[in-house]
């Protein structure tokens, strides 16, 4: 059978122009192992994108694997209002050991954006039931991204995604968020006071007596290109949202899970959330899953009689699914007993070197920056004026071709080519595809 035929007869792609497909059809994966994945043909593929940066632990990980088939065997799937089952409750026994202080009422939704959604009309509700119905707006950053349904939409900011859909949408309070590569203040991200940090104070100021939350992705603004900010800017934020009344929501979708090189990005910050919400690393890539999860001072808003109105009404059919908790069970098992950010911070310390060592000389390089295993070059056009690539040319896609044909899968964003590979990965697979992402960027930008 042409499955590759078979495919574009029936399936419309995410995030995806399908005429695209007529010069890249999909590729049809049979298996994966670590970080590898292999296609029907038995070529081999270096995940160093995380399959969409959920994969922690590397595919079909033996343990997660187990953790799953005994789940399955057990019970898959129970109504979660007013049923529990051990797994939901052993999982929140164990996460609430490792979220940020404070943070101790797990909500559950199946995947990132519903997440998003669901913190925001929690926070809204919260303001509404303790005398703050004037509450009702959001502020988000520039170039945010926090999911595609449109209460996400509405808290992002990149164009790409949300610009045709604004008509539809919240009217958000835009900050000019933390740009750190094109510095507006002249500064660099290293050791500077977060200069940017006065327009939130200055929207606050003007804005906070009807904003209920501001929400953030902590560090990293992934898709935004990969941008990275210090943490510094957290801690500001924190003590902003104290003074005017304001929850802090942590999108650690992206970031969470030792991404960053420590379990969530906040922990660099040494500041807690409002509302953090988790999904992505959360099972390993294993299953669709997300948490919002809260403070008791929230959850105690909603706490009354039944006829007083002030239940958290939001549902998902797969809340709390048995099969995902399994996996999540597991793989903060793993975390645990394999050390496994320990070892991945020493291995992204070697990751980094050889990035910068490689990709440095090249004169479209403006910059590689890095956080944890997370790593990404900017190509521009010109390093000087950090004037960007003429987008048009869609180089990043054209490197990202190149790449396939060679077995490394890079998914650039735009003209940013970034690695975001699971925390198991070893240095000769850094070795190997750095080597060949540097390759096929020098062959679209200089052949
Ligand atoms: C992926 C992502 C989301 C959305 O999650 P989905 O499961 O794709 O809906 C939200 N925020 C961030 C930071 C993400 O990376």
């Amino acid at each position: 059978m042409d499955w590759q035929k078979e495919d574009l007869k029936y399936i419309w792609h995410p995030c995806s122009q399908m005429k695209d497909y007529e010069t890249l059809p999909p590729i049809v994966i049979e298996r994966g192992k670590g970080i590898n994945l292999y296609d029907i043909n038995g070529k081999c593929y270096k995940d160093v994108i995380s399959s969409w940066w959920c994969n922690l632990l590397g595919h079909c990980n033996p343990k997660i694997n187990a953790a799953i088939k005994k789940q399955v065997d057990t019970l898959e799937h129970v109504i979660f209002a007013n049923f529990s089952h051990k797994t939901a409750i052993t999982l929140c026994q164990e996460l609430v050991k490792v979220v940020p202080k404070g943070l101790c009422k797990f909500n559950f939704a199946d995947n990132g954006s519903a997440a998003i959604e669901m913190s925001l009309k929690m926070s809204f509700q919260y303001h509404y039931q303790t005398g703050n119905p004037q509450k009702k707006r959001f502020m988000a950053l520039s170039d945010a991204y926090h999911g595609e349904t449109l209460g996400a939409l509405a808290v992002g900011g990149v164009d790409l995604y949300s610009e045709l859909y604004k008509p539809l949408l919240l009217d958000v309070i835009r900050i000019d968020g933390p740009d750190c590569f094109r510095c507006p203040y002249g500064k660099c991200r290293d050791n500077c006071n977060c200069e940017c940090f006065k327009k939130a104070e200055e929207a606050f100021e003007k804005y906070a007596d009807e904003t209920a939350a501001i929400i953030v992705e902590p560090l990293l603004q992934g898709s935004a290109g990969m941008k990275v900010y210090p943490p510094l800017y957290l801690k500001k934020l924190r003590e902003l949202c104290d003074k005017y009344n304001v929850h802090l929501i942590a999108d650690e979708i992206a970031t969470g899970y030792g991404r960053t090189g420590k379990m969530f990005a906040f922990d660099h910050a040494g500041v807690s959330p409002d509302i953090m919400c988790l999904s992505k690393g959360l099972t390993g890539g294993y299953m669709p899953m997300a948490i919002a999860v809260t403070t008791q001072k929230i959850y105690d808003a909603f706490y009354d009689d039944y006829l007083k109105g002030k239940a958290f009404m939001h549902s998902h059919t797969y809340s709390g699914n048995p099969l995902a908790c399994s996996a999540a069970i597991e793989v903060l098992k793993i975390l645990k007993d394999e050390n496994i950010i320990e070892k991945a911070n020493k291995k992204a310390v070697y990751f980094n070197k050889i990035i910068r060592e490689k990709f440095l000389p090249l004169e479209n390089v403006g910059e590689v920056r890095s956080i944890g295993l997370i790593n990404a070059i900017e190509l521009v056009k010109n390093r000087e004026t950090k004037e960007p690539l003429d987008y048009t040319k869609r180089t990043g896609y054209q490197i990202y071709k190149k790449a396939l044909e060679r077995g490394v899968i890079l998914r650039p964003l735009g003209d940013v080519i970034y690695f975001n590979p699971p925390l198991i990965i070893e240095e000769d697979d850094m070795d190997y595809v750095t080597d060949v992402a540097l390759d096929c960027t020098r062959e679209i930008l200089y052949n």
